[in-house]
């Protein structure tokens, strides 16, 4: 995507990214915090997500705040307690990117484990939700909020062996289909991200054997989180947007 924002295009925003830690959401953290916005840091791994904060208060950017929550084991009440932990924090929240997410074994259907399955889907899917739910109201706040979800192309088209993944991002575009519905005529937007093949550890571990120097980096994908983050996309609801447009799904060549 060509876009080329002004360098003040997030000024005053507060914006939550889960998995802010590694990969995608802490090159997205990065660059939200670039472009002005103060950030709340959110994931798993306590010293990447410090890392991160350090990184943006030595870049002299407006200092972040973070939060641990493992996802695969969060309940609505740890969900909800982070939220009222935030609302002390901040009156409101001008975006919320849902990054963090869990892959699995790349493995037929008919051998995937229960555990594995359900793994994915709490993380992917059930604790998307719930801390969706947990931080609407401090989004509804705002007079202007995006709620971005990331989805995959295999969340659009299914892929042998992709099992509980592909079907859990088909249930997060349903589940951005269905808010964008729901809050079409308030000040909400909700629409998701699908990044393509980008070079992380999350996709070196899906294609072992792929020469990762071929693929995007998370900093090249950022043109859309910033586009869906500030105030240029406003009228956009309910798409699904591809980082890397016309990208054929599937391993580098
Ligand atoms: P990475 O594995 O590099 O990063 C994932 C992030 O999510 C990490 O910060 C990780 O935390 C966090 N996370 C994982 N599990 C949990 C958990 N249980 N609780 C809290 N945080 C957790 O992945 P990517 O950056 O590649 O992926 C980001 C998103 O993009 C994912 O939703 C993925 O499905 C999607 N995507 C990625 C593609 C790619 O090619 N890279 C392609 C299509 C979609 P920690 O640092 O502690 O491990």
């Amino acid at each position: 995507m060509q876009y080329h924002p002004k360098s003040d295009l997030l000024n005053q925003r507060i914006i939550l990214v889960t998995g802010a830690g590694d990969g995608i959401g802490r090159e997205a953290a990065l660059t939200y915090a670039r472009f002005g916005a103060q950030l709340i840091l959110l994931g798993r791994t306590e010293s990447k997500l410090a890392k991160v904060q350090h990184d943006i208060a030595q870049r002299g950017y407006r200092p972040a705040q973070i939060y641990t929550l493992d996802l695969l084991t969060a309940s609505q009440q740890d969900c909800q307690r982070v939220a009222e932990q935030i609302t002390q924090w901040v009156p409101h929240l001008d975006g919320v990117l849902h990054n963090a997410g869990l892959l699995s074994e790349i493995t037929p259907m008919a051998d995937i484990k229960l555990e594995d399955w359900n793994n994915v889907m709490q993380v992917n899917v059930n604790a998307t939700f719930m801390l969706t739910q947990a931080l609407l109201p401090l989004q509804l706040k705002s007079s202007s909020s995006s709620l971005v979800f990331t989805t995959s192309s295999v969340g659009r088209e299914g892929r042998s062996g992709w099992g509980a993944y592909a079907v859990s991002k088909f249930a997060t575009e349903g589940m951005m289909q269905v808010l964008a519905e729901e809050y079409k005529q308030s000040n909400l937007r909700v629409n998701c991200i699908n990044p393509g093949g980008t070079r992380t550890s999350m996709r070196a571990s899906a294609f072992p054997d792929e020469d990762s120097k071929k693929l995007k980096t998370p900093a090249d994908i950022m043109p859309l989180y910033l586009y869906l983050m500030g105030d240029d996309s406003r009228r956009k609801n309910g798409i699904s947007f591809d980082a890397q447009p016309g990208r054929k799904a599937g391993p580098a060549e």
